[in-house]
């Protein structure tokens, strides 16, 4: 095999291979299909990268197909946010298609198919019509309506379609084999009566085509030649391929099913239908709240696109289900971050912090460089006086010499500022510290060129000038679950695993220069981590997510355990 055939994942092995059989590079045609239930997530990114990724590779289209056929579940909302989610990420899809575009296609092929002895109604109750289904290793039972005639099929299909019926009394069954060992070709149910409403087709229908009817015939009528999906569908190939085979003239290209592993990523849950419940339960404050794996609450949260394509292309896809470490992810957004986040000084836990030997009133500015990764990033005036803040963190009184911060009788540099050295400090009634008091040295500023500016000291704060400093509301985020595969567990439901303290709100004091600062900016707060302007956001009071710290405080705490 040769090496560039070997770097190809077993998909691209699949479709390599159709290639050297008589496919046309040109007929190549993929889609993803997500059916507007719910916003899309982390796993869902998986696929978009998948089939946009091939599309991209081989120049071929890409639909985006809504898999609309349960109206009970879906809403024009979810297509919106599906949509505006996979241009975020980056893609752009060839044609925007609804599986519900085909309904009358659909509905005249089921009639074909009718006539042609294929089909048949059934007029049993669902709970008949599941005792007759067998097990994997019984065979099932005919239904007493599985002979009708197909005049008689066509009367009552055609008085379903038209609402003659209440829901539950009858449904179309394609006529397969109740005796079949894959038990999903024991006659499936084709379509049921819903008396609801669509969100595209309104009330023109009131039977609605099943996922299996429906998805190979639209990928069919797309001419799509590779539907990839889950690996939950291998066993529904058998009835894909059935059902192309009712319909498929020789001169059409024939779409080909093929299975990949669902990605699962630790700590959360990647189903829309549990997301829903976090949702409607007011487990988080919506679809895009900062700790869903929705693609939408990783925006708000600081991701980037970029960093949530190169998680997906690192994972790439997999022939087997597995479980991927929340840090891998929060690997790339710091990856990516650090390149292109200002850095800005913020203090999220404030000790005052007065210089005592610095002029009253006085305020100078001093320089620090937006990114010092990157000389294009530019660099700001930062306002500095007598009175800062710092960490809280960052102050001992007493510490030993593995404690590079502040400690009494200590010396650290004000990051762009001073060397100053800790002389005092103010503690209230229960002992908490209050206030440190130090002096500076004033021929110590960074860049001033002094023999003093380029004295070494160990440790490096970031501050704030108190009297400069806008405050601002920060949201720190934990895990959402305290179990790493929370919906694995057999005497448990999920949600018994949610961490109550996800969320932590603070007030935090920042540079002035984040004044202006808009939705979605998003920047380092050095020492800090990375943090993103929230949508909650005003010009009178600023709001940050913290995405991500700097490093991974997770896997070490773990590592401890
Ligand atoms: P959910 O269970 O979250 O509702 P789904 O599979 O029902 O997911 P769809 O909207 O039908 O969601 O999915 C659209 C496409 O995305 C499908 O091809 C599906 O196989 C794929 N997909 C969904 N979840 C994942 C995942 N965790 N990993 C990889 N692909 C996924
Ligand atoms: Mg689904």
């Amino acid at each position: 095999m040769s090496e560039a055939r070997e770097a190809l994942n077993f998909l691209e092995h699949i479709i390599e291979d159709d290639l050297e059989n008589g496919y046309q590079k040109s007929q190549l045609r993929f889609r993803f299909p997500p059916e507007p239930n719910g916003y899309l997530h982390i796993g869902h990114a998986s696929s978009i990268c998948l089939n946009f990724g091939l599309g991209l590779k081989y120049g071929a289209p890409v639909n985006l197909r809504f898999d609309d056929t349960n109206p009970a579940k879906e809403e024009t909302a979810y297509v919106e946010a599906i949509k505006k989610d996979v241009k975020w990420l980056g893609f752009s899809w060839d044609t925007e298609r609804y599986a519900s575009d085909y309904f009358q296609q659909l509905y005249d092929w089921a009639v074909q198919l009718i006539e042609g002895g294929k089909a048949y109604v059934d007029s049993q109750s669902s709970e008949e019509m599941a005792e007759q289904k067998g097990t994997p290793t019984e065979v099932g039972t005919n239904s007493p309506f599985r002979n009708r005639t197909v005049a008689e099929n066509l009367a009552l299909f055609s008085g379903m379609k038209k609402g003659d019926f209440e829901e539950g009394t009858h449904v179309l069954r394609a006529k397969i084999d109740m005796g079949a060992p894959n038990m999903l070709m024991r006659d499936p149910i084709m379509y049921r009566i819903l008396n609801k409403a669509h969100h595209r087709t309104n009330t023109d229908w009131c039977i609605y085509p099943m996922y299996d009817w429906a998805h190979g015939e639209s990928d069919y009528l797309e001419q799509v030649t590779h539907s990839l999906c889950t690996l939950e569908f291998l066993p529904h190939r058998e009835l894909y391929d059935w059902f192309l085979d009712q319909i498929y003239e020789a001169d059409k290209v024939r779409p080909k099913q093929r299975e990949f592993a669902r990605r699962n990523l630790s700590h959360t849950v990647v189903s829309k239908r549990k997301l829903l419940q976090l949702v409607e339960n007011n487990v988080v404050n919506g679809w895009d709240d900062p700790r869903m794996p929705t693609i939408s609450g990783l925006r708000r949260r600081g991701y980037t696109p970029e960093s949530i394509v190169a998680f997906a292309d690192t994972i790439g896809i997999a022939k087997r289900e597995n479980l991927i470490d929340v840090s891998l992810l929060e690997f790339h957004v710091r990856d990516h971050l650090n390149k292109i986040a200002p850095r800005v000084m913020g203090v999220l836990n404030p000790l005052k912090l007065v210089i005592t030997n610095y002029p009253e009133g006085k305020e100078e500015y001093v320089t620090a460089e937006n990114n010092p990764g990157d000389s294009d990033a530019g660099s700001r005036e930062v306002p500095f006086s007598r009175e800062l803040y710092i960490e809280k963190e960052d102050f001992k009184e007493e510490a030993n010499r593995k404690f590079f911060r502040l400690k009494l009788g200590g010396e650290v540099r004000l990051k762009n500022g001073y060397i100053i050295k800790a002389e005092s400090c103010t503690k209230d009634t229960e002992g908490n510290i209050t206030e440190v008091q130090c002096t500076y040295d004033p021929k110590s500023k960074s860049g001033s060129g002094t023999e003093e500016s380029l004295r070494k000291v160990k440790g490096t704060l970031h501050w704030v000038s108190i009297s400069h400093a806008i405050s601002a509301e920060v949201r720190l985020y934990d895990r959402l679950f305290t179990d790493e595969s929370p919906d694995t567990h057999k005497d448990k439901d999920f949600m018994d695993f949610v961490n109550p303290d996800s969320l932590q709100v603070i007030t935090a004091y920042v540079e002035p220069s984040l004044k202006n600062a808009k939705e979605q900016d998003r920047v380092q707060f050095q020492r800090m981590g990375y943090f993103c302007v929230d949508r909650d956001s005003t010009p009178d009071k600023l709001v940050f997510n913290k995405t991500v710290g700097l490093r991974d405080t997770w896997a070490k705490i773990a590592e401890k355990a």
